[in-house]
């Protein structure tokens, strides 16, 4: 059966790819299917602005430092204004893109939406249980800053797909909602911070696992639903421990275009751009290291990955781009190696970021950290 995710325009697309991606990971009869807005995401074009010094940045958009500040606040402090819909609009919008996509009767739709409701709940079901929303702002409040959003995200996601197999209307939903939360997928978390509880164990208690049995749900479509409240439990576990533990997660690299993902983070992928991407690989395969001023020796194994990974094949431009990332009379070296290092501390957090950027002190050799039993390369 297929399930939609319909993005919000408001919803980061980046975590709305992160999330998709995450579900479609776990085979089954439940395919996850986008709603194509990503498509006009292309990594190949994307240049990401470094900003010097504080003065030019200030200077040309000073609107912009201020956002910037705005955004690494996430405590949310009261009173906190924020934007509500109520249940019937987001179920709407839900219609509008079942009839816009012709969407059939059969399958499900997802919102997901940065935009609160009026209930404050995470998520709910319409009357025809066929559509569905979940809120997909606000999770840094219950979890903390360290919180990776795609997991609630994701499970959210999950559990309400689910109790479509499970009940067989909302009436029934309701109706065995378990008020006491006890860590199963149907605790109804009235005061909200319960979640932590629930999305920590990932459970279905006995009595709910009776309902798989009435409802003659099929092993196939509960094995895949295991598998991911496996799969999200262990990532977030996983995530926290490895601070403590200084266990980073396995890299692993796949495909043609050497798509990077961090295994045992959900499969998180890090997204480079084909440029970043082709320095990122050479330092990964040199675990002495290299030095930066030495780049030159590796043009023609910089330019191989790169063109693999370009969609554009022309000659002049990839030497071109190559020529400014090896002179060591250019920034656009550092440019590349700081946006990577930066796009590494985005993906898995300053507490693990160590294992994976490329550092070292100036002039002297930069390398990555993690140990190379923990990459692994698949076809
Ligand atoms: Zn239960």
């Amino acid at each position: 059966m297929k399930i939609h995710l319909l993005r919000s325009p408001e919803f980061s697309q980046e975590t709305y790819s992160n999330v998709l991606q995450l579900l479609q990971q776990y085979r089954g009869p439940l395919q996850f299917v986008s709603s194509g807005n990503e498509d006009g995401f292309s990594e190949d074009f994307i240049e990401e602005k470094l900003w010097l010094n504080k003065d030019s940045f200030e200077h040309k958009k000073s609107v912009s430092f201020s956002h910037i500040n705005m955004v690494k606040e996430s405590k949310i402090s009261f009173p906190f204004k924020e934007k509500t819909k109520t249940w019937k609009q987001l179920f709407t919008e839900c219609d509008n893109y079942r009839r816009l996509k012709n969407i059939p009767d059969g399958e499900i739709v997802v919102l997901l939406t940065d935009i609160a409701n009026d209930k404050n709940w995470f998520g709910s079901v319409s009357p025809s249980m066929k559509n569905y929303f979940i809120q997909t702002s606000n999770w840094e409040h219950f979890f903390g800053n360290g919180i990776d959003i795609r997991f609630p995200i994701a499970y959210e996601v999950i559990i309400w797909v689910m109790r479509y197999f499970m009940f067989a209307d909302n009436d029934a939903i309701l109706k065995n909602i378990h008020n006491t939360p006890i860590g199963c997928i149907m605790d109804f978390c009235k005061d909200k911070s319960q979640i932590i509880l629930k999305m920590r164990t990932a459970d279905v208690c006995p009595t709910c696992m009776t309902h798989f049995v009435a409802r003659d749900v099929s092993i196939l479509l509960s094995q895949q639903f295991f598998d991911i409240l496996d799969g999200i439990r262990k990532s977030m576990t996983f995530r926290g421990r490895s601070v403590l533990l200084h266990k980073p997660s396995i890299l692993e690299i796949k495909g043609r275009t050497k798509k990077i993902f961090f295994a045992d983070l959900g499969g998180l992928e890090l997204r480079l751009n084909p440029k970043e991407k082709a320095l990122f690989l050479l330092f990964l395969k040199y675990p002495e290291g290299l030095i930066l001023n030495e780049l030159q020796d590796f043009r023609n194994e910089l330019t191989a990955s790169y063109s693999t990974f370009c969609n554009h094949t022309e000659n002049d431009a990839i030497n071109q781009s190559i020529s400014n990332l090896i002179n060591p009379f250019e920034q656009d070296r550092d440019i590349v190696l700081s946006r990577i290092n930066k796009k590494i501390k985005d993906t898995v957090g300053e507490l693990l970021m160590d294992f994976y950027t490329i550092k070292g002190e100036r002039g002297e050799r930069k390398k990555i950290k993690l140990d190379r039993e923990l990459v692994t390369y698949l076809p």
